[in-house]
């Protein structure tokens, strides 16, 4: 760093509010509760969007923006203090509180679905050029889209009652079931211990291998035991979504994860169509882990399996900033500055203390336009990692600080794009140093391909299992033993040689907890998505030099009001509905890859 800044190990909240439960506190609280139930009460009393009530719905749409700009602060603020002390009782009251707001806030958003619900298009662009609407077209047409995808009020309501003790209800029977199972290890040495399901996962990314293996069998006995359960639920939940389809007038059952992610279908299937015809790169990172153990390709158990890398140097605090700042500033000064500014201004939390909530995340407020970022930071590198991932995330944050909040929001697909980019700053400016360890290299070049596998393949294979599942379900029920053949082939089609024989999980649905999410379908595609993207960016920004990033800021500051396919035609003069662009970002890891295959062996062999 240039000059000694503050490298402060606590964050300071002070721009949110002067302090917990004082006087500005409360009255914010109060404001905005009696704001949001005046504007529901004024809302509810409209009548639907026509000339007559133009400008009354677009004040309307004007106070939802303010009213969520506040809603967003104060629960930044809330779970900031929250995750930054666990113990807190009375932060938790204050969530509690807040989402009885929130369901207020959501009920005031069913009022502007209403008003656009059957407008025509011609009335909705009179709508789109009123005085105060600028830059608000996007979140209006979606808004209008996803009227379209309701029914009627009355029946949307009996369904979402019916819900609770229906759709939600396979939700939870999942939850509470396997909330409570316990599976047999039978340890290598021979031990057995009953232990809680919930450990199975972190047994399973064992360095042993032999553990893994006992974890894995240990728990599918019990997965096998409950399977007729289990596939009760999961044909309940897909069975449910597909009538409330049918009423809703969605056309297909992917349409509405597709209008979440705000992508088309024709983007998804020339991604996957991409991976599948790219698939050997992936796998042989696969092939690379069989050879260091010592197998013909890999388990389905041996995919969280650590890469056997020398032991990394512990890095402090001060030097972790200090080299975020030095791969930030020396090739995106614009991300090195904002950096520097967020540790002067004490806008990060890495205190290793007790008490805190596990696992790292970026906030921000619409209405002060600042950001935290929040992490427990253990002297390690994947902390360092971390730390450049979630200011990714704030700096992508910083871009749209003076986009109206309205368009702001950004779908999961693009959510990850800005916190991948920074990490592979970080990682390609670290690999650039001088005097770094094979050990070293090793640790980057896998922090940048290692993941793949989980992105390209896994992902890919529970995504293939779910859209067959989907498929059947529409003719009746799909039987268990159904459910582990279609899990089984999506496995081998997406993992091809990678995966020994016999090496599939035919009980991966079941232990999935994702594909039992009673609130939303097809889950995981978006993550692939994002990774995707960030490479191909990535490789967009080393052909082009410093000239990508302005390019690269007009992007971010798109992402909340456009389309995927939109913000990237737009912004990089990309078009992502071809298999092209997304072969061309799988094939930006072949490098490191390559140069991962030569070290790993020899670092191996020598330890
Ligand atoms: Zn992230």
């Amino acid at each position: 760093m240039s000059n000694p800044v503050n490298v402060a190990r606590t964050w300071d909240l002070s721009g949110y509010f002067p302090r917990f439960d004082g006087p500005e506190f409360s009255a914010f609280k109060a404001a905005l509760r009696h704001d949001v139930a005046g504007h529901l009460k004024h809302a509810s009393l409209l009548a639907p969007l026509s000339d007559q009530t133009l400008l009354a719905w677009r004040d309307e749409i004007i106070a939802f923006e303010d009213v969520s700009a506040r809603l967003g602060h104060l629960s930044s603020y809330i779970g900031c203090l929250a995750a930054a002390d666990a113990a807190s009782e009375a932060y938790r009251a204050e969530e509690a509180a807040l989402s009885s707001l929130a369901a207020e806030v959501e009920k005031f958003r069913g009022e502007l679905l209403r008003a656009v619900h059957h407008a025509p298009a011609a009335l909705l662009t009179e709508f789109e050029a009123a005085p105060g609407m600028e830059g608000a077209g996007f979140f209006l047409r979606r808004l209008r889209q996803e009227a379209g995808l309701r029914m009627s009020t009355a029946e949307e309501t009996l369904a979402a009652d019916l819900a609770i003790d229906g759709l939600h209800a396979w939700g939870r029977l999942y939850d509470t079931l396997t909330g409570k199972m316990t599976f047999e290890m039978a340890w290598p040495d021979g031990r057995r211990e009953t232990l809680p399901m919930s450990q199975r996962r972190s047994l399973m990314a064992n360095q042993d291998r032999a553990v893994r293996k006992a974890a894995f069998d240990g728990g599918n006995t019990v997965w096998a035991a409950h399977e007729d359960t289990l596939a009760a639920a999961l044909n309940g939940i897909a069975g449910t979504r597909h009538t409330l389809n049918r009423r809703r007038g969605i056309g297909h059952f992917l349409d509405g994860s597709l209008f979440d992610a705000a992508v088309s279908r024709r983007t998804i299937d020339a991604m996957f169509a991409a991976i599948h015809a790219q698939a050997a790169l992936p796998r042989r990172i696969l092939h690379l882990m069989g050879r260091l153990q010592g197998t013909q390709g890999i388990a389905w158990y041996d995919q969280e399996a650590p890469m056997q890398l020398p032991p990394q140097p512990p890095v402090n605090w001060e030097q972790a900033c200090a080299m975020v700042d030095r791969a930030f500033s020396e090739h995106y000064p614009a991300i090195g500055d904002y950096f520097e500014d967020l540790l002067i201004k004490r806008w990060a939390e890495s205190e290793k203390r007790p008490n805190k909530r596990p696992g790292a995340f970026c906030t921000g407020s619409e209405l002060v336009r600042e950001q935290r970022v929040y992490m427990t930071y253990n002297d390690t590198m994947n902390d360092v990692v971390t730390l450049a991932h979630e200011v990714g995330h704030a700096f992508h944050s910083h871009v749209l600080r003076t986009t109206r909040p309205l368009a702001t929001s950004y779908p999961m697909t693009l959510a990850e794009t800005a916190s991948n980019f920074g990490e592979m700053l970080l990682i390609h400016g670290l690999l650039r140093e001088p005097g770094l360890t094979p050990g070293q290299r090793a640790f980057l070049l896998d922090c940048e391909v290692g993941r793949a596998p989980s992105y390209l393949l896994n992902i890919t294979a529970r995504f293939e299992f779910e859209r067959a599942f989907y498929e059947e379900r529409a003719a009746g029920e799909v039987p268990v033993s159904r459910l582990r053949t279609l899990m089984s082939e999506a496995q081998f089609r997406t993992f091809g040689d990678a995966l020994e024989s016999g090496g599939d999980d035919p009980y991966f649905w079941a232990s999935k907890l994702h594909f039992f999410i009673s609130g939303l379908s097809f889950y995981n595609y978006p993550y692939t998505f994002g990774y995707l993207l960030s490479h191909a960016l990535f490789a967009q920004f080393r052909r082009e030099g410093p000239d990508f990033l302005p390019k690269y800021e007009a992007f971010l500051r798109r992402t909340g009001s456009a389309t995927c396919e939109d913000a990237v035609r737009e912004a990089l003069g990309r078009d992502i509905t071809q298999p092209e662009f997304w072969a061309e970002a799988i094939h930006a890891i072949e490098h490191p890859l390559k140069e991962l295959e030569a070290l790993l062996p020899s670092l191996v062999g020598t330890r």
